[in-house]
């Protein structure tokens, strides 16, 4: 595409989303730094320069969503690409899972995937054109003990994935989900955090997390999933849709 395409990333605050719209603006695209946390996205979105903006978007908040999707139209016309990367970790045993923070959980890494593609969606239709970006996870076709909301999620997510590169196709939108493995951000450094304060020993929080099933033995590095995420939503990719591809050092 010749003009500026404009990106919006979800959870942009956070180690990966962060990652992903440093990848976007080396593109010399525009990008829109979105996060539950505002300042948090002001902040990171001044640090990656001119062609970023800091905005707060919660995305369980239909009414939110609607009115920054206008904003942001209203500011340039057209919304190109799309990454829903915003998400939360909870864990627990299943028969103890709070139903609050199972509600959350799906609320946030699944309904939040819905709505802000929803609301994009009719807009791509109308420009013929748009990429889709869903981060899922390993989650999204493993499991993993005590995580039972956001393995749900995340299986949930490549479903919706599918169904958008459906209903996409027919108007030159795509839709992918990437699905990372372990990347040491703040959602993993906490999930690391319960282990040890269930009396695991920091090696041990370490191997239940990464070492089983990883061929490479290694963490992700939030470039690595940042660099993937911007394949799939160039013009290069055009002809990739449906598709969920892991970045997981063999997992
Ligand atoms: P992170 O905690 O560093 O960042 C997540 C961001 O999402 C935070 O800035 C948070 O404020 C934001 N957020 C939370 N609730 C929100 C809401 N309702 N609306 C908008 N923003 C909200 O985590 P991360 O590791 O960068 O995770 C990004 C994505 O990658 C998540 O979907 C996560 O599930 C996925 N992922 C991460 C890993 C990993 O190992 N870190 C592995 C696989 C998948």
């Amino acid at each position: 595409m010749d003009k500026q395409r404009t990106v919006i990333v979800t959870g942009a605050a956070g180690g990966l989303g962060k990652a992903i719209a440093k990848e976007f603006i080396k593109q010399n695209d525009f990008v829109y730094v979105t996060d539950l946390n505002k300042g948090a996205a002001e902040e990171t979105a001044l640090s990656l320069g001119e062609n970023a903006k800091g905005i707060y978007l919660d995305v369980t908040d239909e009414a939110v969503i609607q009115s920054t999707i206008a904003d942001i139209l209203k500011e340039r016309g057209s919304i190109e690409v799309l990454v829903n990367n915003a998400g939360i970790q909870y864990r627990s045993p299943l028969e103890s899972f709070p139903l609050e923070k199972w509600n959350l959980l799906i609320d946030v890494m699944l309904t939040g995937v819905f709505l802000m593609t929803k609301h994009v969606f009719p807009h791509m239709k109308k420009e013929e054109y748009g990429r889709i970006v869903n981060i899922s996870s390993v989650h999204g076709k493993m499991a993993t003990p005590e995580k039972v909301a956001y393995v749900a999620a995340k299986h949930g997510v490549i479903g919706v994935t599918s169904v958008t590169a459906l209903e996409g196709a027919p108007y030159k939108i795509t839709a992918n989900s990437i699905l990372p493995g372990p990347v040491k951000t703040e959602l993993l450094v906490k999930q690391l955090d319960s282990l040890t304060d269930k009396g695991m020993t920091d090696k041990e929080a370490l191997e239940a997390i990464l070492y089983p099933r990883q061929a490479m033995n290694r963490f992700i590095e939030p470039e690595e999933v940042a660099s993937g995420v911007v394949y799939l939503a160039s013009d290069a990719a055009g002809g990739i849709t449906g598709e969920h591809i892991k970045v997981a050092g063999g997992m």
